[in-house]
Formats: C-alpha cells, structure tokens, sequence
C-alpha cells in the first residue's frame, strides 16, 4: 500500500517535465523564429564572401567591408534571415576596420558563445535566429555599455531609415 503514493509522485513529476520542456521550445520558438537552412540553401543565397563569414565562422579582413565606415541613419539586419540587428545610433568608430555597435538593438537577438580559436579566448556573437557568425564582442567598447560588438561587414544587410531621435 506504501507503494502507490510513490507511482502517483513519480507520474506528476513526468508530466510537470512534459509541459516544462514544450512551454520553453514555444516560447524560443515565438522569440527566435529560427531559421534553418542546409549549406546548399545558404550557399545559393549569399556570396561566396558572405557565406565563408556567417556560414564558416570567416573574417571579412580590415578595412575591405562595405560598412565599416558607414554613418548613415538606419538598420543594420542579418544577411541570412534578415532579422534587425543593429541601429546606425549605436554604431561608433573603434578604428578597428569593421563595423562596430555598443549594443544590440534588442535582448534576445543575438547569441554570444566562447571561441577559443587562433590561440585567443574571445566571445563570438552569432544570429539567434538563424545562427550566422556574426564576429566577436568585445569589453572595450563606449559607454553605456562598456562593449564593442566588432562585427563582418559581410554579416549585414544594410537598410538606410530615418530614426526617431
Ligand atoms: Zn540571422
């Protein structure tokens, strides 16, 4: 008799689990809507340049980009997805030959993870809805945020927007 709360225990906390795990892909769903290609998808999509950065975790080198030295007023989205990335108010002259922003449009968007390549411990940031590198983010930047996210010219897709001031 000792038995049967026990099974009755064991049963809710299944089901809790259950309901936990698909109420979290719901929401990473709604906040990503991911985006999944193969490489042959991607690969008809971009350029050869704009593939070897987002798709290969590439380097666009310093200086050759199409916006690292751009100030016009707009949005900066992702290459792959489209997704809004950066706002052009948010974009500042680090010299470095990329474009460069000290935050992100909104949370969520973009994915930060450890890259430990070329003998360098740095943050590589990434698309979170389609996973495109996007390049690294650095605690170097401006204030308010204290950060540089140096970023591929390559990654972006720029659409020029009269912003609110
Ligand atoms: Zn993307």
């Amino acid at each position: 008799m000792k038995t049967l709360p026990v099974i009755a225990l064991s049963m809710s906390l299944v089901i809790t689990a259950c309901a936990g795990k698909e109420a979290q892909m719901e929401k990473d769903q709604t906040m990503t809507n991911k985006v999944v290609k193969t490489d042959t998808e991607w690969k008809e999509q971009l350029t050869e340049m704009q593939y070897y950065v987002t798709r290969e975790k590439g380097t666009e080198r310093a200086f050759t980009g199409t916006y690292w030295d751009s100030k016009e007023p707009g949005i900066y989205s992702c290459v792959c997805c489209g997704q809004d990335l950066f706002l052009s108010d948010t974009k500042f002259d680090a010299g470095c030959g990329w474009p460069s922003y000290f935050k992100p449009l909104k949370e969520g968007i973009i994915k930060e993870q450890k890259d430990t390549s070329l003998g360098m411990v740095r943050t590589e940031v990434l698309c979170a809805r389609c996973d495109a590198h996007l390049g690294h983010v650095f605690p170097d930047g401006p204030p308010p945020t204290g950060l540089r996210y140096c970023i591929n010219s390559a990654s972006l897709k720029f659409a020029p927007v009269e912003l609110p001031e």
